[in-house]
């Protein structure tokens, strides 16, 4: 079973024109590949296709195999808690720690205090900011502040990681970096798509890509088999 599913899916905002016309892919387990397309094109729509922020007009969007656009409010939260979300302006609260920007998706779950907290540890390291748990995030350098986005987003242990533009404001040294830690997660298992403009650095990195032009997807393919089709 792939971990993301879209089946003929359309999406139309109400009054707005067609932000995805039948779109149709598989990533497998373990996949990583870049989402990729003009402004407008139908990315940010995609992902919150999969967390329900969105659902779509036509078609269906499955992730692990559960019907995404289906599924009772009850289930949401769930799906979400498997699905790691990094966004370009992170999203970090300024008043307060490191630490408990980390941990927030954790006391949300009901963790207790101690798994919590070797948890928040674990993300940390994963992302190289051991010893910034006191530290406040508007201290911290552009990069540094992504960096604590991702552990946020990985703190969970999510099987899929998707990542809005989560280098749109670093320079080309910082987000190859950053991109660097995304291969880092695929490593362990965890499915990473990322969406990007940033052409260059995907060019530089090879993998597979999804291009939205206008609503309509092109897939680059992949090397490697991306499951079988049903
Ligand atoms: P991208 O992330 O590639 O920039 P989006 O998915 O944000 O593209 O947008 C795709 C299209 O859908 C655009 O034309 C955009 O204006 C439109 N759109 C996105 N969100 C909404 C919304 N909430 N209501 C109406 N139109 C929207
Ligand atoms: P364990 O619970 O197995 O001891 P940790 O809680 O120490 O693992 O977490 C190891 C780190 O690996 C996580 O904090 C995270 O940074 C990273 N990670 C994220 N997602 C996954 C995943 N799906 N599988 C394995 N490691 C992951």
């Amino acid at each position: 079973m792939p971990m993301v599913r879209f089946d003929g899916v359309s999406k139309s905002y109400p009054g707005g024109k067609e932000a995805l016309s039948k779109v149709s892919f598989e990533l497998a387990r373990g996949e990583f590949a870049f989402l990729t397309g003009h402004s407008g094109a139908g990315k940010s729509t995609l992902l919150k296709l999969m967390l329900q922020m969105e659902r779509p007009s036509k078609g269906q969007v499955f992730v692990d195999g559960d019907c995404v656009n289906t599924m009772k409010s009850s289930q949401v939260p769930f799906l979400r808690r498997k699905v790691g979300v990094v966004f370009q302006n992170h999203q970090l609260l300024f008043d307060r720690t490191v630490y408990d920007n980390v941990a927030m998706p954790l006391l949300i779950a009901g963790y207790q205090p101690a798994e919590a907290a070797r948890r928040v540890r674990a993300a940390l390291d994963s992302v190289g900011l051991l010893g910034f748990e006191r530290r406040n995030p508007i201290e911290l350098s552009g990069g540094e502040q992504q960096r604590v986005g991702i552990a946020r987003a990985v703190v969970n242990k999510p099987q899929l990681l998707l990542a809005d533009e989560p280098t749109g404001n670093l320079d080309p040294e910082l987000s190859e970096e950053i991109m660097k830690l995304f291969l880092r997660f695929q490593q362990v298992g965890v499915t990473v798509l990322i969406a990007t403009h940033d052409i260059a650095l995907i060019e530089r990195m090879g993998h597979r890509r999804l291009i939205l032009d206008h609503g309509t997807l092109h897939d680059s393919g992949t090397l490697h088999d991306s499951g079988p089709r049903a």
